[in-house]
């Protein structure tokens, strides 16, 4: 299975001199199946040109099939899908798969942001065939040869990490998560309060649904001294990352979500801190970055593109 990253960053695109080495489009990853299959996860605006890219294929006839997932619906992560070339194409066809927001269905969320005073085609008109997959946080799902667990992220609203798994490879990808021992956020996370049984439970289930994963790509939008005072916003630290990917016991940590404002050189000084951190342990970190394509799995030998 190929993962590509066509957007990294959290909360908004951003376009400067001196993050081009990361990009600037917001969260969107491409999963491959060595047959073909695709799985988008996430519609920041990185799906733009993962959708462009999909237009030098069979798309372009009206033939493609895609699942997209969204893990929650926040504007970073579902602002490319009016920008997403394929859904302009009669024939093509997505099952978009999503757990929603209390009591709204993806299809009116995805809707409501193409509403006739925000955007001038209606999601109504997309010429592409949309089916729609509803399921609960802790379901396992089956899209064609992909297999996924799924776990509620601590983070606002209804929000859900995966693990991916094809072609027998595994990655978890967990987008947007706080940390559980200062601040539980999310529908059914029992108020804002910390309550160490409940971390300690919390904790467990996502270093479980990440167990032995090849890669895990986790949410470090901050750096310690910045998360001080912003629980709260629903994010995390390399410290955080590297906790579940002990507990996990994954060999390969992607961070992930990278704060808008954080130029290139903050990227790699929390790069930095993170293989300081784990220096000794039999663990590889690297950042995600726009246009970085890695092999998991047991074809993973056979590695080709290279990070940017
Ligand atoms: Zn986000
Ligand atoms: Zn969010």
């Amino acid at each position: 299975m190929e993962l590509t990253v066509y957007g990294a960053r959290g909360s908004y695109p951003i376009a400067r001199r001196d993050q081009v080495r990361y990009g600037g489009n917001t969260t969107c990853l491409h999963f491959r199946t060595r047959s073909g299959q695709d799985l988008i996860l996430d519609g920041g605006t990185g799906i733009r040109v993962l959708g462009n890219e999909m237009m030098q294929r069979e798309y372009a006839e009206g033939q493609g099939e895609a699942y997209i997932l969204v893990g929650h619906t926040h504007w970073d992560h579902i602002m490319g899908f009016p920008f997403f070339e394929p859904f302009y194409r009669e024939g093509n066809r997505f099952v978009v798969v999503s757990a929603g927001q209390a009591g709204v269905h993806i299809r009116d969320i995805l809707s409501g942001q193409q509403a006739v005073l925000h955007f001038p085609v209606s999601f109504e008109h997309l010429q592409a065939h949309r089916e729609y997959l509803q399921f609960k946080p802790g379901d396992h799902l089956t899209l064609g040869e992909f297999r996924l667990e799924t776990v509620q992220l601590n983070h606002p609203g209804m929000t859900v990490g995966y693990r991916v798994e094809a072609d027998d490879g595994v990655v978890t990808v967990y987008t947007d998560t706080a940390r559980v021992r200062e601040v539980r956020l999310g529908d059914g996370m029992g108020g804002l309060e910390p309550d160490a049984g409940f971390s300690r439970g919390y904790l467990e289930q996502l270093a479980h649904c990440a167990r032995g994963a090849d890669v895990l790509v986790y949410d470090t939008n901050y750096l310690e001294h910045e998360i001080l005072g912003w629980y709260h916003f629903g994010h995390s630290t390399v410290e955080d990352a590297l906790e579940i990917a002990r507990m996990a016991q994954v060999n390969r940590l992607v961070l992930f979500h990278h704060d808008p404002e954080h130029s290139d050189t903050v990227v790699e000084e929390k790069l930095a801190l993170a293989r300081d951190l784990s220096r000794g342990e039999p663990l590889t970190v690297e950042a995600a970055a726009e246009g970085w394509r890695l092999v998991v799995g047991p074809d993973a030998g056979s590695q080709k593109g290279a990070k940017p």
